[in-house]
């Protein structure tokens, strides 16, 4: 039968894996392999996609995929075999008291090598807490040379000449996302002189798997198994020394968010790297296992191509294995020659036979044997830990058929609220009043001082009016952030990709975009670039197109300007009309674009529904801090760079001369020659014409040249009519994103694209102002 046949809370067995390339390997490294037991846990409130638990995770799997997979269905599950009692161990950075280490100090690397390492781990295995753990402040943020993939490194805290590299976070090495290829390129090429894996000891099976093939790299490593708090408030335990001896690598208990074990993992890291332990272990092909068929192909090839794989740098065994599984890149960097390639071919085909399972299927099978057995004998689990049973009840609700959906609505109008009404507004409103306090106290004193009439004017009306206007939005972009990285920190954010990915199917994407499409709303630029963790070009573009009409919270300054001169009283429907606006312009390009430039299926949604967690107040606090700071720096610069150019363009005349009046000066004269373009969809004065300008730089300076160019808003309502001003707030709404994300389009798709995004953005834009414009003529 297929697996599709199954009902909610059945078990069945894996017979065979359809489906074939770098899918089919995705759906082996994520664990569904024949023999595997596969439970569907539950349908998605649309009923598409499912939740399954494999190997004691859970995971989605659209039915379409899901029909690839042949299962026959089994009553008697093997129940976990009655736990062990906890061993209860001291302090977990100890572990059993036991220290693994091959080389005691034998040939150091010299003193003064920089000891670099690579943090590798599966997606929300705490990668992102270690590392603030280990490097406190102390890190960059930059890109991988040659890829758009993020690259955060650091300095481990009170180490000098150590450097950690925090990798994205990834399943297996075969390439199929794009990160997969950037880690395992940088583990290849860049040689690190360590590697810190970091392992969810909650979810040892699945994690280990990435493990083996970063042993098979033949770095040396050290294993930080994180969450023991878990563990062990759920009577869990591991058998340090006992795993230690087995995988020849040092295995470190720790709690990356309440920082224990945290300093001996260093202390470890730094041993293997200085003396350069490699894993003892990198061949995890049992003799006997499935008739040894498997392990001997693997070291068939590794003689055959041995001398092959020193030449290319590649570690003999990794290439073995990762040739079995039919990888290109290997493949072609080995070289082999024709005879070599047949032999090869030949060993490959006769395993097949022999074992009875295709080469990757084989290979996944032997991962997973081995660390069924390595599990078995060090790991002492929990019946079911209280975190999973609460991330059941919390589904319940969260992913209810019935419930999934409202919730889903509730929170984000929740989140929404919160920010914009709530603490947002008060906070915007306690800054703005400090900022005006200051620009009244810089006035007076400036004037008392007797200060050059021209510094005067640049001070208040050009630095502090545009600066200040913008600075005041500071808490609102913070407190939308706060919310965005505590839904996906809880782990609610794959939840909504879950629930919502049939939605966003019908737009052809998946329900991953719609993460990087929420962050949307708060800032175009990191939600850009979060669009890297897509593992399909296709979606990835087309989410990276969407995204501007996401309207980001550096408009909000510009909606609410408007609504409480032009709208009084409605502010709130005014914000929301526009947010929804949009929303369905977005959708309406989906749906144009995915018939004509962007034809073809959705990737397949293969993801990990993580257990639900409280996130660390350390993470959230060091995000905010990072944001605000990013913000304060483009008030102080971008933006300050454009408040003088706009004051000095308003200040003079083209014979750099002070003017009496803004009428005369240089940029009213500037301002128009593109105003009549406005003029028709109803705001052709040369004042808007440069506001609109400058918010091509930021948005937030719309509103600031506005009030530098009228000396204050009030003027406005003289300057618009009622329906011209719905007219600007829609086309404010959809025309051209800032410089900044227009950037961040062009590092992640190409100058074409960008362009071609900017150009489709202002024609819509304009076209849908003028309806409103229209309408508003109809209807007054
Ligand atoms: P990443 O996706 O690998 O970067 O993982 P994060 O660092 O974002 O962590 C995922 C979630 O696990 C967050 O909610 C963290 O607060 C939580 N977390 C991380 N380390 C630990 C730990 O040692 N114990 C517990 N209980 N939670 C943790
Ligand atoms: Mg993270």
């Amino acid at each position: 039968m297929k697996l599709t046949e199954l009902k909610p809370g059945e078990t069945a067995v894996i017979e065979t894996v359809g489906g074939e390339g770098a899918l089919r390997q995705h759906f082996l490294d994520m664990g569904m392999i024949p023999g595997a037991a596969i439970r569907l846990i539950k349908l998605a409130p649309m009923g598409d996609p499912a939740e399954y638990r494999i190997h004691g995770y859970e995971l989605t799997l659209r039915l379409a995929d899901a029909e690839e997979i042949a299962v026959h269905k089994t009553t008697a599950v093997a129940e976990p075999e009655e736990p062990e009692r906890a061993r209860a161990t001291e302090h977990p950075g100890l572990g059993e008291g036991g220290k693994f280490h091959e080389k005691r100090d034998e040939n150091p690397l010299p003193d003064g090598t920089v000891l670099s390492f690579a943090l590798a781990g599966n997606q929300n295995s705490g990668k992102t807490t270690l590392f603030n753990q280990l490097t406190g402040s102390n890190q960059h943020v930059g890109n991988f040379p040659g890829v758009t993939v993020d690259r955060k490194s650091g300095q481990i805290k009170g180490f000098e000449n150590t450097e950690v590299v925090d990798l994205p976070g990834i399943y297996s090495l075969s390439p199929y996302t794009k990160e997969e290829i950037v880690s395992r390129r940088f583990i290849l090429n860049d040689k690190p002189t360590g590697i810190i894996n970091i392992v969810d000891a909650t979810n040892i099976e699945r994690n280990l798997y990435l493990t083996m093939q970063l042993m098979e790299l033949e770095t040396p490593l050290v294993l930080a198994r994180n969450m023991m708090d878990e563990v062990r408030g759920n009577g869990g335990s591991i058998r340090i020394n006992e795993m230690e001896r087995q995988l020849g690598v040092p295995v470190v208990p720790i709690s990356a968010a309440k920082n224990e074990g945290v300093d001996e993992l260093i202390d470890h890291a730094i041993h293997i790297a200085k003396f350069q332990e490699k894993p003892r272990r990198t061949d995890f092909c049992g003799e006997s296992d499935g008739g040894g068929a498997v392990h001997r192909c693997l070291h068939g090839i590794m003689h055959l191509i041995e001398d092959h794989a020193k030449e290319a740098g590649i570690p003999v065994r990794f290439a073995a294995t990762k040739l079995v599984e039919g990888d290109a890149s290997v493949l072609s960097a080995l070289r082999l020659d024709e005879n070599e390639t047949k032999i090869m071919e030949a060993i490959i085909a006769q395993m097949e036979q022999e074992r009875g399972l295709d080469r990757s299927a084989a290979i996944a099978d032997m991962r997973f044997s081995f660390i069924t057995k390595l599990t078995k004998s060090c790991v002492v689990k929990p019946e079911e830990s209280r975190e999973r049973e609460r991330s059941r009840r919390i589904d319940a609700v969260l992913t209810g058929k019935f419930t999934a959906i409202p919730a889903f609505l509730l929170i984000m109008a929740l989140v929404f609220w919160l920010t914009f009404g709530v603490i947002g507004k008060y906070l915007q409103d306690l800054l703005a009043l400090g900022i005006d306090r200051l620009t009244a106290l810089l006035d007076s004193s400036l004037t008392a001082w007797g200060t050059n009439e021209v510094i005067h004017s640049l001070v208040i009306d050009g630095v502090m009016q545009g600066v200040g206007s913008v600075l005041s939005f500071l808490p609102i972009v913070v407190t939308l952030f706060f919310f965005l990285s505590l839904l996906e920190d809880t782990g609610y954010m794959a939840r909504i990709a879950f629930v919502t990915d049939k939605l966003l199917r019908k737009i052809g994407l998946s329900g991953r975009s719609i993460v990087p499409m929420l962050m949307g709303f708060g800032c175009s630029v990191p939600s850009i670039m979060a669009c890297r963790t897509l593992p399909s070009e296709r979606d990835r573009k087309m989410t990276v197109l969407l995204i501007p009409f996401m309207s980001c919270s550096a408009k909000l300054p510009i909606y609410g300007l408007f609504s409480s001169v032009f709208f009084p009283g409605y502010a709130p429907l005014v914000m929301t009309a526009l947010y929804l606006l949009g929303i369905v312009k977005g959708i309406l390009i989906a749906l144009i674009t995915k018939r004509t430039s962007f034809k073809g299926e959705a990737v397949p949604f293969v993801m990990e529904l993580p257990n639900y967690r409280m996130p660390s107040a350390g993470n959230i606090l060091r995000l905010i801090w990072y944001k605000s700071r990013d913000f304060i720096t483009r008030a102080f610069t971008v933006i300050f760079i454009a408040s003088i150019v706009i004051w000095f363009l308003t200040a003079f005349n083209f014979h750099f001369e002070l003017v009496e009046q803004s009428k005369d000066s240089m940029l009213s004269v500037i301002a128009g020659w593109i105003a009549p373009i406005f003029r028709p969809i109803g705001f052709g004065d040369w004042r808007i014409a440069t506001a609109l300008i400058t918010g091509f730089m930021a948005k937030e300076s719309v509103v600031s040249t506005l009030s530098v160019l009228l000396g204050g808003t009030a003027a406005l309502p003289s300057l618009l009519s009622l329906r011209a001003a719905a007219s600007l707030l829609v086309f404010c709404l959809l025309y051209t994103p800032c410089v900044a994300a227009i950037a961040a389009v062009r590092r992640e798709l190409g100058r074409k694209w960008a362009a071609g995004m900017v150009l489709l953005q202002c024609a819509v834009a304009w076209l849908c102002a003028g309806a409103v414009y229209l309408l508003g003529a109809i209807v007054s």
